[in-house]
């Protein structure tokens, strides 16, 4: 007898439930296996895979979106481990790095790798990319058109790799990354964010060729990013 009152209630409750929604203006359910399935992913997180960088690079080798792929002998997309937790940042490839092929391997990347070094981490730790990575004729500066164009390439590279630190060297990478135009000497020395990531702008290894006192400057700065890695300073 219970069981058959709890029979009633419940068709009871289906039926008021129905007269609701049909007050409510809906005429008819959609069953569909696309509306199922769109049902399904409610309240669950989109899963949005992330593109490795072999498929990036690969994409980047036909590269038109600027006037630099005319001169350019090879694409310098980037090196380093595609899982790093930093990510150097530097400005364009240089003569050497075009014909190479590889990031920061003139004499700025040779300091690079010497900074690298003394903050206890070796090149194959990290990742080194620039934020233009086709070599502009006579190392000029990158324009602001050639940045815009190949931006989308470092958005996409620094996604893939979802690095917790990013160091941008100079001011064309930290402008670049932090959307503003203050100055480096503005801007280092402290972390900034990028979509989560912590940035720690620092002066690039190419101004201390030049500028051999601004050394202890940069140093501090790299001193700031190992005691976040917790590797002892
Ligand atoms: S600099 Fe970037 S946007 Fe311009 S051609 Fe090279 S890869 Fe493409």
């Amino acid at each position: 007898m219970n069981n058959h009152r709890a029979f009633i209630q419940i068709t009871d409750e289906i039926a008021n439930y129905f007269n609701f929604i049909a007050q409510a203006g809906f005429k008819e359910f959609d069953c569909s296996e696309k509306t199922i399935e769109m049902i399904d992913k409610w309240g669950k997180p989109d899963v949005v895979p992330v593109e490795t960088l072999a498929a990036l690079h690969a994409e980047s080798n036909n590269c038109q979106r600027c006037n630099l792929w005319q001169n350019r002998q090879t694409i310098v997309f980037g090196d380093g481990n595609p899982h790093a937790r930093l990510v150097f940042i530097g400005e364009a490839p240089g003569m050497d790095e075009d014909r190479q092929g590889l990031p920061f391997v003139g004499a700025a990347g040779q300091l690079l790798t010497r900074i690298i070094q003394a903050m206890k981490l070796k090149r194959e730790d990290v990742y080194i990319c620039n934020i233009i990575k086709c070599h502009p004729p006579q190392n000029r500066n990158p324009l602001p058109e050639e940045i815009n164009a190949c931006a989308p390439f470092l958005k996409r590279q620094i996604k893939a790799i979802q690095p917790d630190y990013i160091c941008t060297l100079g001011a064309f990478a930290t402008q670049t990354i932090l959307q503003t135009d203050r100055q480096i000497s503005h801007l280092r020395g402290r972390f900034h964010s990028y979509e989560g990531i912590q940035v720690m702008p620092t002066f690039h290894p190419a101004f201390l060729l030049r500028n051999p006192g601004k050394k202890r400057d940069v140093w501090e700065d790299m001193q700031k990013l190992m005691r976040m890695l917790a590797i002892e300073t």
